[in-house]
């Protein structure tokens, strides 16, 4: 199964960038971290949406930070130390800076962001989360990189590939399950991995030493991917309760999906003045599939 989807893989990619639009640091280690090992010869880019710091301090009090903003800076060095092992430089990693647990308050700039970056990058695949229920971030992820394809399917005709991968969902008795796609789909794609690509997996989430209890719960054998399913958003990914629900955020899934179908209507009504910002003009629809491709500066 790893075999048809490495070579599949291989051949869709062609050393065109690659954007991994994820919500917090950790999450592209967790879902896609050997991806990126295997895929170096690639133009690999990350957009982080939150910066990993919650706004109650709860994360940041039990790791020993006394501010958020000492808890962000602490995760986005854990980052960048992982990332040091597969090669992505600093120059390829882009963030949003929401407070985590906040991405879903700005869904629309979140797509624009997530649309400008497409239009600079011009990436054949982006991966984001699946939709899923665990957590709002990686959900607004999800809802971020559909929204910026399904536009783009309707102004062009054609858009990046979209994969997604799975982390966390309720189970049916609300237990965490992880690293499984919500539905369970057997004709999801495994990369199983070899000694040494568990060895180096084991070394990156490592780095993120303030993350070590949540982190032991997820498997280190295989990372999983399939096609990213037209979702609709405005529909629960699962019934009964989702886990962040469960675990008592103060964020129900109502007000997520509400939030989302604001965004949606925004997003079609500004698809046009969108398309049309400064940055575009020097990007015709006939040149998505140039091979000559831009760079991007952190910011
Ligand atoms: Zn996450």
């Amino acid at each position: 199964m790893s075999n048809s989807f490495e070579s599949t893989r291989a051949t869709d990619v062609s050393q065109r960038p690659v954007l991994l639009v994820v919500a917090h640091p950790d999450d592209e280690i967790l879902g896609a971290g050997i991806w990126l090992r295997r895929h170096a010869r690639d133009g690999r880019h990350l957009l982080h949406i939150t910066d990993g710091s919650p706004r109650d301090m709860q994360d940041a009090r039990a790791a020993g930070f006394t501010t958020r903003r000492s808890y962000a800076a602490a995760r986005r060095s854990e980052l960048r130390a992982a990332l040091k092992m597969v090669s992505i430089p600093r120059r390829n990693l882009h963030r949003c800076n929401y407070p985590d647990q906040e991405a879903y308050l700005h869904l629309p700039a979140l797509i624009e962001r997530v649309d400008r970056l497409v239009w600079e990058l011009r990436p054949s695949l982006v991966i984001s989360h699946a939709y899923e229920g665990g957590h709002p971030d990686h959900d607004s992820a999800a809802f971020a990189v559909a929204m910026v394809r399904r536009a783009m399917l309707r102004r062009l005709g054609r858009s990046f590939r979209h994969l997604e991968f799975p982390l966390y969902h309720a189970g049916a008795t609300g237990e965490m399950i992880t690293n499984e796609f919500v539905d369970g789909d057997s004709r999801a794609e495994v990369l199983d991995l070899s000694s040494a690509e568990r060895d180096l997996k084991r070394r990156m989430l490592n780095c993120f030493r303030t993350q070590v209890q949540m982190l032991r719960q997820f498997c280190r054998d295989c990372e999983r991917f399939r096609e990213s399913p037209p979702y609709d958003f405005s529909r629960p990914p699962h019934l009964g309760l989702l886990l962040y629900e469960r675990w008592g955020w103060g964020i129900s899934g109502s007000v997520w999906r509400e939030k989302a179908c604001e965004a949606e209507v925004y997003m079609s009504r500004a698809e046009p003045r969108a398309l049309s910002e400064t940055c575009r003009p020097t990007v015709s629809p006939s040149s998505f599939s140039s091979p000559s491709w831009s760079s991007s500066e952190e910011s």
